[in-house]
């Protein structure tokens, strides 16, 4: 997806809402009762306090489809807070092919198996780019094996040592260790970028979005989706 405001933005959009991110969640991904920036619940929205988080490393977030309307999406939070952040949507029935959006720029790809990437020593400039999928399980193997381009990146994959889960959740996880995708972005700029302001700043506020999301966490009650995070 493109990052311009979509043509037709849905009729309740708060007057402070960016272009920016309108263009995350398209209109038709928006309930009624829901923010279309957070797609929190309206009188929940987080919008008005999200952080600008500037790091160095462009991360992009390869999006499925299916996540666009999920209020449990963690990646579209992510993006609100960094300005250094694409997101680009896989999969969807009319959608443009993917590749030629991931290009050949280097990078590194977020996921559990394969090779592991040297990390950059102390001091030295990360990766430019940080690639995520953010998907379940079964369909981020899918699109590693449909898009060469990520078949291809060098990847990272995060110690739980030292990338622990948050104590609560919005989703049920396939394993205790696996992470969403706000949390597995900000423990890879931890160790991407050598330091951890950005880190702590995006797990701060994936917790302000689990109490916002209120007690009706539909995912964990129903067992589904668990995340595609190392
Ligand atoms: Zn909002």
């Amino acid at each position: 997806m493109t990052m311009e405001a979509p043509s037709s933005a849905p009729a309740h959009l708060p007057p402070g809402l960016s272009p920016r991110a309108r263009a995350l969640t398209p209109a038709w991904a928006v309930p009624p009762d829901r923010c279309p920036g957070c797609l929190l619940k309206r009188d929940a929205c987080l919008c008005a306090a999200l952080p600008t988080l500037p790091t160095r490393t462009r991360v992009v977030i390869l999006r499925h489809f299916k996540e666009v309307k999920r209020p449990s999406n963690s990646g579209r939070l992510a993006a609100l807070a960094l300005p250094n952040c694409e997101v680009l949507d896989y999969g969807a029935p009319d959608g443009p092919p993917i590749a030629p959006s991931l290009g050949d720029s280097p990078g590194i790809l977020l996921f559990p198996d394969g090779p592991p990437a040297p990390l950059p020593p102390p001091g030295a400039e990360p990766p430019p780019r940080l690639v995520i999928l953010d998907a379940t399980w079964p369909q981020a193997r899918k699109m590693l094996g449909r898009v060469p381009a990520l078949a291809r990146m060098p990847r990272l994959s995060l110690d739980p040592a030292v990338a622990p889960p948050a104590a609560r959740r919005l989703r049920q996880p396939r394993r205790p260790q696996d992470l969403s995708t706000i949390e597995a972005i900000a423990h890879a700029l931890a160790l991407l970028e050598g330091n951890d302001t950005v880190a702590r700043a995006l797990l701060a506020l994936f917790e302000r979005f689990v109490d916002a999301s209120g007690p009706r966490r539909a995912d964990i009650a129903f067992g589904r989706n668990a995340p595609a995070r190392p």
